[in-house]
């Protein structure tokens, strides 16, 4: 077997092959993360993902295109908030962190806003993880991190995802800070939302342990810095402009995020499994980019309509195909090994399936009920 170096690089450049060679990748963030977590069995998100194939762009060239994103208005508005929120060197950011955070703390009368520009992404993380240790390392003070680099391994491949900030509290603890456009009315936000922004900070906050365990073991040792479970979810207030936050726990986000991103099938699996010569350069004639995208197996839920870019292209398929997967998880589970809906209405009239089968002999009950109330029993075999 190849060293791992050598392993690495030549998964680079199959992944390189994939995405197209003239195609630049696109970055994983954590709401990408977090929604391949919510999917783990999905090979098609996974590698595409993996290889940095903007989703959006592959979903318009193959006639499917996403419902989904921020409009440039929203991106503007959320850039704005952003900036006002940490004006001033974060002075009203890091206000709201020890308000509801750390109320136990020093108020934070001086902050240190230390630089993290490096050149490349390695360069942005390994700055990050200095600037982190140096805080933990200056009890008593507060510290922000306006838009750090932290690296985490998903698949077998790097990931860099971008929190909006970290802050470091007197005790050398560490929380995530999120900051959003919707509005906090009268102190509660849209629970969707804030759901969302849970998910994507406890992507956040697993890539944050891993960078506290490897200082820990680092030449300098000592215990690991710890990560904060509650973080900063920082939003406008009412309809003002005016920043308002609130403490939002993640520990059930984490547990489960950290679970299915371990369930993931390795990238490098996926793509030896895709014949020669598979690209999903959207340059490609339609017909050409479908072929590879269907010769990687999907798992379609409806889910994914709020979730993945490429959900009208999967569910069109899925519907063609007559899977039950367009019916939902729950459904799908109940079915069994019963895998399309024309199989699920056989098995319901007794012209196919085994009725010892629990999903079949449901099916049959289910269907003579249904007779019985119309008064057509004759049209149903009695189960
Ligand atoms: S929309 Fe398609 S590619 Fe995306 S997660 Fe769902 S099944 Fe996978």
């Amino acid at each position: 077997m190849p060293p791992p170096r050598t392993r690495g690089t030549a998964l680079r450049r199959r992944l390189a092959e994939l995405r197209g060679p003239e195609v630049a990748a696109k970055a994983l963030d954590a709401r990408a993360l977090a929604a391949l977590a919510a999917n783990p069995g999905c090979r098609r998100r996974a590698i595409l993902d993996g290889a940095g194939v903007n989703k959006a762009v592959l979903a318009t060239a193959l006639g499917s295109p996403s419902a989904f994103g921020q409009s440039q208005f929203a991106l503007t508005r959320g850039n704005a908030f952003e900036a006002k929120v940490k004006a001033d060197g974060g002075a009203e950011l890091l206000r709201l962190a020890h308000e509801k955070l750390d109320r136990a703390a020093e108020p934070p009368a001086r902050a240190s806003l230390p630089d993290l520009s490096a050149t490349g992404p390695e360069g942005r993380v390994a700055r990050t993880a200095l600037a982190l240790r140096e805080a933990s390392g200056a009890p008593g003070t507060w510290t922000l991190l306006d838009h750090p680099l932290l690296a985490l391994e998903v698949a077998g491949s790097p990931a860099f995802l971008e929190p909006d900030a970290v802050v470091v509290h007197p005790d050398g603890s560490w929380s995530v800070v999120e900051i959003k456009s919707f509005p906090m009315l009268d102190g509660s936000a849209d629970p969707a939302k804030v759901g969302a922004a849970a998910r994507q900070a406890a992507v956040y906050v697993l890539a944050l342990e891993q960078v506290a365990a490897r200082l820990a073991e680092g030449p300098e040792g000592g215990p690991a810095p710890r990560v904060r479970h509650r973080i900063l979810l920082v939003c406008p207030k009412d309809f003002s402009n005016l920043p308002t936050a609130s403490a939002v726990d993640v520990r059930k986000q984490r547990a489960v995020t950290a679970r299915q991103l371990t369930r993931l099938t390795r990238i490098e699996e996926i793509a030896d499994a895709l014949p020669e010569g598979t690209c999903f350069d959207p340059g490609l004639p339609t017909a050409e980019l479908t072929a590879a995208v269907e010769c990687v197996p999907a798992t379609y839920a409806p889910d994914c309509l709020s979730a993945c870019e490429l959900a009208f292209h999967c569910r069109d398929r899925s519907r063609t195909a007559g899977a039950v997967t367009t019916l939902g998880r729950t459904a799908r589970a109940e079915l069994g090994g019963l895998s399309t809906v024309e199989d699920v209405l056989a098995a319901a009239h007794g012209t196919a399936g085994d009725p010892a089968d629990p999903a079949v002999a449901a099916l049959r009950r289910a269907a003579y009920l249904r007779a019985e109330a119309l008064d057509a029993r004759e049209t149903v075999p009695c189960p």
